[in-house]
């Protein structure tokens, strides 16, 4: 495909953004022979297209280092994809993916604007240009701060997201980004701010630390201060710290209302107060009643708790079913890995292996990869399964599937 309506066709933004012309001129080439195929449309239709990759080219890769990067930190020997360091702003668009803004031109800046392509959501990590450098290891990580705010003054809206290191970026540094970034104006959507997720394959990189707890508590404090500004202006608090950030301050979750729109689930901000308020809504759908039932849930460190909560509230619901958490500690990553997403199908079966694990062993759908049918060490269902003694039950983090899951109805 070389253009519709003269418009060059380069990757499947272009397509995207030029096929929702109700008459298309689609000007192709076979063989090196040129063919012009007339279409007259709905504006909405699709063209029933498919390409050899989903981006029509090449994948753009990341140009940084960052000094606390999770694929450096990634042990050797895992599939190969798990290595590959994107950092493309048309999967931002496709998919969600966060990007840093430095492999960018600003005609890359004006496409995104001039197609409308919202939201974008960006890697800050700190909004002061020389941190940002020696973070990122990359001298265009200053300059192009700025196209931050191109993006917002041209109508697009941005999520944005900080990596938070102890004694680095957060403190005053902190202060300073969320001023920053809170001066956008209405098309900041949200900062997420996640602390630094440390393997123990570090060697030969940045020396990094984890939270401690206080330190852990005053992030969120510094967080909280801004965000309740912002939500006296605003209605919403722009501005959230991770779920894992609770956990490593020893606080209790937020309720729901402090999320509003939940913009950064991906980013671990919010989950846990979504599932419990879904689950809540479900328990309240059914009529307590006897149930004769066990079941297994493996979940890793930081959802342990709140998964015990979950469990609990559905075994007072329906007397006579069991069903048994698992915290499953990530000895393949190492222990400050916490979240349910990174846990292999070695730890689950090394630590559940022998286990009474009831009529199913439950597992969230994000322990599995994309395609849902392997971990990522490569470990299949199957071999886990086989492993286990068990069937494995693949479920959807969200709380009407958990309560269907554990109870064997559909609610
Ligand atoms: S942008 Fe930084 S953290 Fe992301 S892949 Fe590249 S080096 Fe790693």
């Amino acid at each position: 495909m070389v253009s519709i309506n003269g418009n060059p066709i380069d990757d499947v933004l272009d397509y995207r953004f030029y096929m929702t012309d109700r008459q298309l001129q689609i000007e192709l080439l076979r063989q090196n022979v040129p063919y012009i195929v007339k279409v007259h449309k709905g504006e909405y239709d699709d063209l029933g297209l498919e390409f050899d990759t989903y981006l029509m080219d090449k994948q753009q890769n990341c140009k940084n280092k960052c000094i606390f990067c999770f694929v450096d930190q990634t042990p050797k020997g895992m599939r190969e994809s798990l290595y590959f360091k994107d950092d493309d702003a048309r999967l931002s668009f496709l998919f969600g993916n966060y990007i840093t803004l430095t492999n960018l031109e600003d005609r890359d800046i004006q496409r995104i604007i001039r197609m409308r392509i919202s939201p974008i959501n960006i890697s800050v990590h700190t909004t002061n240009p020389q941190l940002r450098v020696e973070m990122m290891k990359n001298p265009r990580a200053a300059s192009s701060l700025r196209y931050i705010q191109m993006l917002t003054e041209g109508g697009i809206k941005v999520n944005t997201q900080l990596v938070l290191c102890p004694g680095i970026n957060d403190g005053e540094e902190l202060s300073r980004s969320l001023r920053d970034l809170g001066a956008l104006g209405e098309n900041l959507q949200s900062i997420a701010c996640v602390p630094v997720g440390l393997t123990d394959y570090r060697e030969g990189l940045y020396p990094l630390r984890t939270y401690t707890a206080p330190e852990a508590a005053a992030v969120i404090d510094t967080i909280d201060a801004f965000a309740d500004e912002v939500q006296k202006e605003r209605g919403v608090r722009v501005a959230y710290p991770s779920d894992e950030f609770f956990l490593l301050a020893g606080r209790p979750i937020p309720p729901v209302e402090y999320y509003g729109e939940f913009d950064q689930l991906d980013n671990g901000v919010g989950l846990m107060a979504q599932l419990e308020q879904e689950f809540t809504s479900a328990c309240s759908l059914c009529d307590p009643c006897p149930l004769t039932r066990k079941v297994s849930i493996a979940t890793g460190v930081l959802a342990y708790p709140l998964l015990c909560k979950l469990a609990g509230k559905a075994q007072e619901l329906f007397p006579g079913l069991t069903v048994e958490v698992h915290r499953i500690v990530n000895d393949y990553f190492g222990h400050n890995i916490t979240v349910a997403g990174l846990i292999t199908g070695t730890d689950l079966m090394a630590q559940l292996k022998g286990k009474d694990l009831g009529e199913a062993l439950l597992i969230p759908n994000v322990m599995l990869r994309h395609e849902q049918d392997m971990f990522l060490d490569d470990v299949t269902l199957e071999e886990a399964q086989a492993a286990l003694g068990t069937p494995i039950q693949v479920v959807e983090n969200d709380g009407f599937s958990v309560l269907s899951a554990m109870t064997g109805q559909e609610i």
